[in-house]
């Protein structure tokens, strides 16, 4: 079976471990250890034919289910390397990227700096990969969080991720909301290149 690799990449403290193991396992790990990497392999089946999941989804749930007429699934494997701060050393940060087909960069709805800092991210994967292409989800996660704790607009995010031509996905690594469609956004991306 074709195996395609994803990176999470973001700000520490966004959830990238949390949203790695809700979607790996169905549960919601409260703490983890927050300097480890690591990777992991799932089996997944993907829906056929073309993505229903272009554009700025924005928070909505994208059926994961085949489009109309959805055909046979296919299966793959999914390897995901969840980062955690090592990236900043640029020499390990150009290798994960390189070996990467495609990247979840994840930011806090509740924490306006983690948001800015998708930029970085962005430009350094654009910059290293040499793509301005790469299958690419802008993930907006704690979505369950207090209304009143929301610092990011999805107004905001939305228009962000127009203008990098990705889709924007909130989730909740809680609640488990959108964890399976942000990951399934991001293989239909690489599926469909
Ligand atoms: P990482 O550094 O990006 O890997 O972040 P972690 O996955 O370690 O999560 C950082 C903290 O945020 C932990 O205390 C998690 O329990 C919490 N957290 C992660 N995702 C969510 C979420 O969706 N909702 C809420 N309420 N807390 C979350
Ligand atoms: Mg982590």
């Amino acid at each position: 079976l074709p195996l395609h690799k994803i990176i999470m990449v973001g700000s520490g403290g966004v959830g990238k471990s949390a949203l790695t193991l809700q979607y790996m396992y169905g549960d919601f790990i409260e703490e983890y250890d927050p300097t480890k990497a690591d990777s992991y392999r799932k089996k997944v089946h993907l829906s056929a034919g073309p993505s229903s999941s272009a554009g700025g989804g924005g928070g909505g749930g994208n059926a994961a289910a085949g489009g109309p007429g959805g055909g046979a699934a296919t299966e793959c494997f999914i390897d995901i390397l969840d980062t955690a701060g090592q990236e900043e050393y640029a020499a390990i940060r150009d290798n994960y990227y390189r070996s990467g087909e495609g990247f979840l960069c994840v930011f806090s709805i509740c924490e306006v700096e983690s948001f800015a800092h998708t930029q970085e991210f962005r430009d350094q994967i654009c910059r290293v990969l040499d793509d301005e292409g790469v299958p690419f989800v802008l993930v907006g996660n704690k979505a369950d969080l207090a209304a009143s704790l929301r610092k990011v607009s999805t107004r905001d995010a939305e228009a962000k991720a127009r203008e990098w031509g990705c889709t924007y996905i909130e989730t909740s690594a809680k609640t488990r909301q959108n964890v399976e469609e942000a990951y399934q956004a991001l293989m239909a991306k690489i599926r469909d290149r």
